[in-house]
């Protein structure tokens, strides 16, 4: 990285700190409220349904487990901001870079050949397509697995829940989000209210509340069946992988048709929820590498193996 990359990094840098915490911290403290009522609005409606003594609001107020202390952590994290300042620093800011590098690259902006009204529901519907894979993706290789089981870490659902995820799933999280808004452009109309909404369907699905229908069934992913994707149990495994739209599931076959509905969560061997949030999420960044050198090391050793089987030929 040359003295001007450099430069450029931490202009860009600074513009996002001054941007939201110096000029927009009114607007952060807003947000930030509107988060904490959001939650609050479902965990009183999840107590209503499993009783207090069951309910994430007791956990969350007066019996802290450590893994409700983890959760508590993230959403302080996540909701002021400082997420992304881990995640840039924990990512050294690849996925921030090729996200604006593949912007430039591809210049390609369809959204003012289409009506404005469309603009929302296409940029909706491409994100989630991209979370969609990105979440399978997160399972399917070991090392991006080693992220992602951070947020499978959790050993109850306190409706917060849906904050524990690593600063490099969130890193991640960005290539996926940017390539619909390169094609469609971030659509302004009535883009907070839908982000607003978005925010409360990932606490309802973090939540106990036994919502479930067929709109959970095919439209918006219920608790019920998210919970199922959090479960260690064999049969519940790689099920169920919808951010939001629940269609992605029935559409690519990954939709729990089971009969047990008795998930049990977390990891089957699980190191978190013991020393702490630092350690744990550092940790988790070390097992990143590990499993990253391992998958190298395997690929060489594969291609090596091939080589010398074709000289031998
Ligand atoms: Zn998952
Ligand atoms: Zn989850």
């Amino acid at each position: 990285m040359d003295g001007k990359m450099i430069s450029h990094v931490t202009d860009k840098l600074w513009h996002f700190v001054h941007n939201t915490f110096i000029a927009g911290w009114q607007e952060l403290m807003l947000s930030f409220a509107a988060s904490i009522l959001a939650a609050a609005l479902v965990l009183v409606i999840e107590a209503r349904y499993v009783g207090y003594a069951n309910s994430g609001l007791k956990r969350i107020f007066f019996t802290p487990s450590r893994s409700t202390i983890l959760d508590l952590v993230y959403f302080i994290l996540y909701t002021t901001g400082v997420i992304t300042l881990l995640a840039i620093a924990f990512s050294a800011g690849i996925p921030f870079f090729f996200a604006s590098a593949l912007k430039n690259a591809l210049n390609l902006d369809v959204g003012p050949m289409l009506p404005t009204w469309i603009h929302l529901p296409v940029y909706l519907i491409a994100a989630d397509f991209m979370a969609y894979w990105q979440h399978r993706l997160m399972h399917r290789i070991p090392a991006l697995w080693k992220i992602h089981e951070f947020h499978h870490s959790a050993e109850e659902f306190n409706t917060i829940t849906v904050f524990r995820e690593h600063p490099l799933d969130r890193a991640i999280n960005v290539i996926a989000m940017t390539v619909p808004a390169i094609v469609i452009g971030v659509p302004v109309v009535a883009f907070p209210l839908f982000m607003t909404i978005y925010g409360l369907i990932g606490y309802v699905k973090h939540s106990r509340i036994p919502w479930h229908g067929w709109i959970g069934k095919w439209v918006i992913q219920s608790p019920r069946d998210h919970l199922i994707h959090h479960s260690k149990i064999q049969e519940h495994h790689d099920t169920n992988f919808a951010n939001n739209f629940a269609i992605w599931d029935h559409l690519f076959g990954t939709y729990y048709t089971g009969s047990n509905f008795k998930p049990v969560l977390g990891l089957e061997a699980n190191p978190f929820n013991r020393r702490g949030a630092i350690v744990d999420t550092c940790q988790t960044q070390f097992r990143f590498f590990k499993a990253l050198s391992e998958s190298g090391a395997d690929i060489w050793r594969k291609r090596s193996a091939r080589k010398r089987s074709e000289i031998r030929r």
